[in-house]
């Protein structure tokens, strides 16, 4: 297993290839706009091609969203030809709690 791991390290197309398998089990996510991964944090999520995040445009720290209304909607969404999509890769941004609570704090004092 170690002997694998040094492999990897070494032969870039053998990581994006676990990286490829963990993604298709829905292990971890792409997070495209910053080209990182993020693991999977929902127990449950079986879609590792229609993924859903919130990402802090302060710290970038990511996290997946896991809103039942959403994704049902997303699930159900037709575009105006009717096509249905059976992925999707959506990014909201804003700013976080924790960054929220420090700008409060800034402006406060
Ligand atoms: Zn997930
Ligand atoms: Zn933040």
């Amino acid at each position: 297993m170690s002997n694998v791991q040094k492999k990897g390290i070494n032969a870039p197309p053998q990581v994006y290839r676990a990286l490829d398998k963990l993604i298709e089990v829905g292990k971890i996510h792409k997070v495209e706009s910053q080209n990182s991964f993020v693991a999977c944090n929902i127990s449950d999520c079986e879609t590792p091609h229609a993924t859903a995040f919130s990402i802090c445009d302060n710290c970038e720290v990511v996290s997946e969203i896991n809103d039942q209304k959403l994704l049902k909607y997303l699930l159900d969404f037709k575009d105006n030809n009717g096509i249905k999509f059976e992925g999707y890769n959506l990014e909201f941004f804003g700013t976080c709690k924790t960054c929220k609570k420090k700008q409060t704090l800034e402006i406060n004092h």
